[in-house]
């Protein structure tokens, strides 16, 4: 899925995702990428990650996973820390907020259940 706008300065066209315009340099309107951001399984090429094996290996689901099995506290700090993501058919997704605050809501209960248990 590439799509393309009108430049605001010149009007070539220029990638929609793009900051300012390769040929005059012109700001463009920032507003769709950043509402993007916001949607549910958002592919993370506004961000330049077009392949998984560009992602830091914490932030990858599987890790994210196994943290919250084993020790929840840091899925917890990772999902508050930053952005977190997976691979679906080829494309690298970003999990959704009301997911990562979930992480979040959980490791917070599992340090309160384990000071509350000693
Ligand atoms: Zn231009």
């Amino acid at each position: 899925m590439t799509n393309f706008v009108h430049c605001r300065g010149c009007g070539i066209q220029i990638h929609e995702t793009a900051l300012s315009c390769p040929q005059c340099g012109a700001q463009q309107n920032l507003a769709p990428v950043s509402q993007r951001v916001a949607h549910v399984g958002e592919t993370a090429k506004a961000r330049d990650l077009t392949d998984y094996s560009q992602v830091p290996f914490f932030r990858k689901r599987w890790f994210i996973v196994c943290c919250l099995l084993i020790v929840t506290p840091i899925a917890g700090l990772l999902a508050a820390t930053g952005d977190l993501y997976y691979s679906q058919k080829g494309e690298v997704k970003i999990f959704p907020k009301s997911a990562k605050v979930t992480f979040i809501l959980l490791s917070v209960a599992w340090v309160a259940f384990n000071l509350l248990r000693s």
